[in-house]
């Protein structure tokens, strides 16, 4: 098997490179990060198929700088229009937020992607499900991973280093639950090595997925524990998780903004699972143990 890597610049200061798969110079995985430059150097592969993971905005730039056919999952396909309308999702994490009486402002970080005014460019279709497609789900809603020869190129559902932020949009609660399951699934696959989309490949992959589960495992319990020792709104809850980059307090908007996705993500998944509950007080939801 024939893998070029195409390391790709993103914005982000603490965002490592975004890396483009090309695959027997047939199949590309990703997309890059949405700018021209970088979609030039990939609509220089001939390939058969174009796959991006997902929606997010360092694999997508093919979407919107180039005319060539991707695929993308079905689900991913309704998010891709936090592009086209990020006011109708600004708005709904904002009464998202308000409900759970925690600060709505945080969702105005997502203003930067109105800011980019980007306008599909691509013919963007419903991913073809084969056996190379791996549905991951749990990063985002529709999340596809790319199975070939045994090398899983597996975009933002596993990365070497980093624990990949599980999500929470209003019309998607179920990430945590799913990116177990997603994580369990490949556990059986026989993978050889995983080639993420960030981060240094990855040679002994039982091991990395083994640590994600225990990672995701243990973040339950130190949230159940946070509301059973009495923290029962969204941002105290936030506030006593031992996140991986400091104290909740100390983020900026867009770090507590991703902070109490996360924070809702771990408290549906112990609601869905019988653990805590909600309740109303003073009019806004709080979580209380069962
Ligand atoms: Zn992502
Ligand atoms: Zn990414």
């Amino acid at each position: 098997m024939e893998i070029e890597i195409v390391r790709l610049k993103t914005p982000f200061p603490d965002l490592d490179h975004t890396y483009v798969y090309v695959v027997n110079s047939e199949i590309m995985i990703d997309g890059g990060f949405c700018n021209p430059q970088n979609a030039e150097k990939l609509e220089e592969f001939d390939v058969r198929r174009r796959i991006i993971t997902h929606h997010h905005i360092d694999h997508v730039g093919l979407v919107f700088y180039s005319e060539k056919d991707v695929e993308i999952h079905k689900r991913e396909l309704e998010f891709l229009e936090i592009y086209s309308k990020p006011e109708k999702f600004i708005e709904d994490y904002k009464k998202l937020f308000r409900m759970y009486g925690a600060n709505e402002n945080y969702a105005e970080t997502l203003r930067v992607i109105a800011a980019m005014k980007l306008t599909k460019k691509a013919k963007v279709r419903e991913i073809t499900k084969d056996s190379h497609i791996i549905e991951t789900p749990g990063h985002t809603a529709g999340h596809v991973s790319v199975l070939i020869d045994g090398c899983l190129f597996s975009g933002d559902f596993i990365l070497s280093r980093t624990t990949p932020n599980v999500s929470f949009y209003p019309t998607y609660t179920c990430g945590v639950s799913d990116y177990l399951k997603s994580l369990e699934k490949c556990l059986k696959l026989n993978i050889s090595e995983i080639f993420p989309a960030h981060e240094k490949r990855i040679k002994d992959p039982e091991r990395r997925i083994s640590r994600l589960i225990e990672h995701y495992s243990s973040r339950a319990v130190e949230v159940f524990d946070a509301v059973n020792s009495g923290h029962r709104t969204l941002e105290e809850i936030a506030s006593k998780i031992n996140w991986s980059i400091g104290n909740f307090r100390k983020f900026d908007d867009f770090n507590k903004f991703m902070a109490l996705c996360e924070t809702l993500a771990f408290l549906h998944y112990l609601k869905d699972t019988g653990k805590v509950r909600e309740e109303k007080s003073d009019g806004k939801v709080v979580f209380t143990v069962c």
